[in-house]
């Protein structure tokens, strides 16, 4: 059976916690809902979440203080969290991305939004948490030291150029479409241009030095990182072999 990510549900008002939970059943979760700080510390001490759903506005413990709390304790701090706010203005937003959670969404939200915001959160945490190295041809990233080599030369990325190549490494010999590849490695791209994507896949092919040219452009359509390229059409990468 697929797992089915564990969605820690914190919210004081029983129609809108019920509600949610519902729609994330349906939408292939498996919700648990803590209606105050105690609760949901009680739920994290025993089985830790994929996710956090927070209300900002709790009796007791304010979201906000809950996620800045979490995101110091070495069990909890790396789970991501969703903070739900009925306040619309922008310093709330940016108080709560910088207590630590990963996005907001803003009440009321339809059910695809926020289905859509817990799979993006997911999503952006997963390569970190698949610790494994990848290969391709020459071209080897260990996602766990965050060391990638090129014919066993280590090379030196950019972070979301490393963020980047993972995806394209672990999806190989496939044509990802700009934006696909926001929709996958930038997580949710509302305020990321499609062009964006060009401007990294230029800086990855230049941080790749020799193995550049296993990024292709595919006409119309997108990027493909292939295995077929590299020797073939990559000069420099004889040059810089040793
Ligand atoms: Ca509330």
């Amino acid at each position: 059976m697929k797992h089915q990510p564990r969605v820690l549900i914190v919210e004081d008002e029983p129609a809108i916690a019920e509600l949610i939970a519902v729609n994330l059943q349906h939408g292939g979760f498996d919700p648990v809902v803590a209606q105050d700080s105690v609760t949901a510390q009680r739920e994290l001490d025993a089985v830790l979440p994929d996710v956090i759903l927070l209300d900002w506005m709790l009796p007791g413990q304010s979201g906000l203080s809950l996620a800045r709390h979490w995101r110091k304790q070495s069990r909890t701090k790396s789970i991501p969290i969703l903070m739900l706010t009925a306040r619309g203005d922008e310093p709330d937003k940016i108080a709560g991305l910088d207590a630590g959670a990963d996005d907001y969404i803003t009440k009321p939200f339809s059910t695809q939004e926020l289905l859509a915001r817990i799979r993006a959160v997911l999503r952006r945490r997963a390569p970190e948490s698949a610790n494994e190295s990848v290969t391709v041809g020459a071209l080897v990233l260990d996602a766990a030291t965050h060391r990638i080599t090129y014919q066993a030369q280590a090379l030196k990325l950019g972070p979301t150029e490393f963020k980047l190549l993972h995806y394209l490494m672990t999806h190989a010999e496939r044509v990802h479409s700009r934006s696909a590849l926001l929709d996958k490695v930038w997580g949710d791209h509302v305020f990321i241009e499609e062009r964006t994507v060009d401007v990294h896949v230029k800086r990855l092919r230049e941080a790749l030095g020799g193995a550049g040219s296993m990024v292709e452009t595919v006409r119309g359509a997108g990027y493909r990182l292939t295995a077929l390229a590299a020797p073939a059409t990559s000069p420099a990468a004889a040059q810089s072999g040793t």
